[in-house]
């Protein structure tokens, strides 16, 4: 994982650097091209002219360009300048030798800056005279001020001050500073050219870069889980990027520092950056975390590369796992060699030991003590001794759980019965229900014959239950249908007839009768029972529940099926309700039968 930190910083060190080499490599070409063309004499006569050509005096002695050349009005030799600007407001009145060098530096500026256009921000060839030609990224283009408040004052840049103040001819980036027309960071690259013999500098190249795409993947390091911080190699540790330190950076306009923020613990990033080439990587570790740091080439800033050590359990964990691989190995090896020398000394008594132990296994047996080695007074007798009252204990457990078992069984077959009854038995009113009822009248048309009963079935509606239920309401409807099946077993056998709710306020007799002539007298009593209970009901003609009962009979030579049976038993309820209610009345068939009734109704 170190490794991997490191790479992916030098990797990271190399990408970072690259569009700062091409800004100081086009800077130094610009100051070469600078040298060539100022060299040539009659180069610089033409220059001198080119001077008032491309600028004009105001009153006050200071210069612009002239109007449209920015938008790409050409000279009268047809050159255009689209995208230039320039201001020159000298603190003396400019030689040709000055005006040689900022006519050059503009045409310069020009060619470099439109070459360079989509990639860098603003390119520009300053003369220390306070000449300053720019070629703008096109948005923002302005002609700077000469006078007033908003004049530009370009000794008060950083760049023009440091550029300017001594013999230094290398590359410079300024300060970092905010950019509010871009919203972003910027710096400024400068490379003053070489002084001549009296230490004085004829011009600068510089460039503004913005920063926001190098913050971009600062803040979104390529190693998963790391964070990464620029600052400046300077004496205090100037900060340039910091996700956690943004707000400092910003209030302090770019000025916030390791040593300002007194950040202790990148003190010693900033150390370990100085001792080491631009390009490559340092690893400091803390308590917390691992950091790469590296100069970034071309560039006067550190990048370090944060990577927590809470990450790199799972590298530490995959070693864990080798050990304790290697670990189990080796105590295999060794319990291998030990079980082959207790093998001889112990297999023979262990033998009878595993016999017995199968036995009481199998059987729960107790074992007699003369088939163990019981004898013996090493460990193998103490072991023989302590199975022998193990597998006592065994027996006398396992006899126990034969009990229980028992015991269990039983109770199991009570629940059975429970839940069959349960199953069997309407919820509401306790008697038997739908299920129950078609199994019964199935199995007493099926042993039908058998003997010289009839099987008399009678189906049981209460009357004006609709009003009961509307007039009382439901629950005391519930109860009423329980008071109808109560008055229906009270008036019929208990152990051979059967008394079942069909559905809703429906009941069903099932009953073995002897002769015909016994059905209305049964259907009548159980009309009569209700009847007698004088529960009232005021929404009845009757004033109090009624029961309406149609009957149907099947004989034991006639092979009647059971739905035909249903039908006659409703239909003969169905005219009990339709001649009145409260009474009982038998289908037609049995009812006409010679000998008997003459009609079911009673
Ligand atoms: P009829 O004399 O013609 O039989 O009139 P009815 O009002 O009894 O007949 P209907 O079939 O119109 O109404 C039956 C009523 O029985 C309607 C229903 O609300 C009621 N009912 C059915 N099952 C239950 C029950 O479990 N509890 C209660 N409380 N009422 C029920
Ligand atoms: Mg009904
Ligand atoms: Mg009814």
């Amino acid at each position: 994982m170190r490794r991997q930190v490191s790479l992916s910083t030098e990797q990271a060190l190399q990408r970072e650097s690259l569009p700062f080499r091409e800004v100081t490599d086009l800077e130094r070409n610009f100051l070469v091209e600078f040298g060539r063309i100022y060299a040539i004499p009659e180069a610089r006569q033409s220059l001198a002219r080119n001077f008032d050509d491309i600028f004009y005096r105001h009153e006050d002695g200071s210069y612009t360009q002239r109007p449209g050349l920015f938008e790409g009005e050409p000279l009268p030799d047809g050159r255009r300048f689209p995208g230039m600007s320039a201001t020159y407001a000298p603190d003396v009145a400019p030689d040709d030798d000055v005006k040689t060098r900022f006519a050059l530096s503009y045409l310069l500026s020009y060619q470099f800056g439109s070459a360079a256009k989509d990639r860098l921000f603003n390119f520009y060839g300053v003369v220390p005279e306070k000449g300053f030609p720019i070629y703008q990224a096109a948005d923002i283009a302005t002609v700077f001020k000469y006078e007033g408040p908003d004049a530009l004052k370009l000794e008060t840049f950083e760049f023009f001050s440091r550029g300017f103040s001594g013999p230094q001819n290398e590359a410079f980036f300024t300060r970092i500073y905010w950019d509010p027309s871009n919203n972003a960071w910027m710096t400024t690259i400068a490379t003053p050219d070489e002084p001549d013999a009296s230490g004085k500098h004829r011009i600068m190249a510089c460039v503004d870069v913005l920063l926001d795409d190098l913050m971009k993947r600062t803040a979104n390091p390529t190693l998963p889980g790391a964070r990464a911080t620029i600052f400046a190699a300077d004496a205090e540790g100037t900060l340039i990027f910091d996700g956690k330190y943004t707000e400092a950076i910003t209030t302090s306009a770019g000025a916030a520092s390791i040593s300002s923020l007194a950040l202790a613990d990148y003190q010693p990033l900033l150390k370990a950056s100085q001792s080491i080439g631009p390009g490559s990587v340092s690893l400091v570790d803390s308590a917390s975390e691992i950091t790469a740091v590296g100069r970034i080439p071309d560039t006067p800033w550190v990048l370090a590369v944060h990577y927590p050590k809470s990450l790199m359990r799972p590298a530490i964990l995959a070693n864990l796992g080798i050990v304790i691989a290697v670990g189990l190995l080796t105590l295999f090896v060794e319990l291998f060699i030990l079980r082959s020398i207790l093998q001889k000394q112990v297999a023979e008594p262990l033998v009878r030991l595993i016999h017995a132990t199968q036995l009481v296994g199998r059987t729960g047996a107790t074992v007699a003590n003369d088939a163990l080695p019981t004898h013996s007074d090493d460990e193998i007798g103490e072991l023989a001794r302590d199975f022998a009252s193990m597998a006592a204990r065994v027996h006398a457990a396992h006899e126990a759980l034969e009990g229980k078992i028992r015991d269990r069984t039983s109770e199991l077959e009570r629940l059975n019965e429970k839940l069959l009854t349960i199953s069997l038995t309407d919820e509401m009113t306790g008697v038997a229900n739908r299920r129950r009822f078609d199994e019964v009248l199935a199995n007493e048309l099926a042993a039908l014959g058998q003997s010289d009963d009839l099987l008399m079935l009678a189906m049981v509606d209460a009357d004006w239950f609709k009003g009961y239920n509307d007039r009382y309401g439901h629950p005391a409807g519930d109860a009423c249908l329980r008071e109808i099946a109560r008055v229906l077993e009270r008036n019929t056998r208990s152990k051979q007839d059967l008394v079942a709710r069909y559905g809703g306020e429906e009941f069903a007799v099932i009953a073995r009768i002897a002769s015909a002539a016994n059905a209305p007298v049964i259907g009548q009593a159980l009309c009569s029972g209700m009847a007698a209970v004088k529960l009232a009901h005021e929404g009845s003609p009757f004033g109090h529940v009624t029961l309406s009962v149609g009957i149907a009979l099947a004989t034991p030579d006639q092979n009647i099926s059971r739905a035909t049976l249903l039908l006659e038993a409703d239909r003969a309820l169905y005219r009990a309700k339709q001649t009145g209610r409260n009474q009982a009345i038998v289908a037609e068939s049995f009812a006409a039968t010679p000998g008997e009734q003459e009609s079911g109704r009673l």
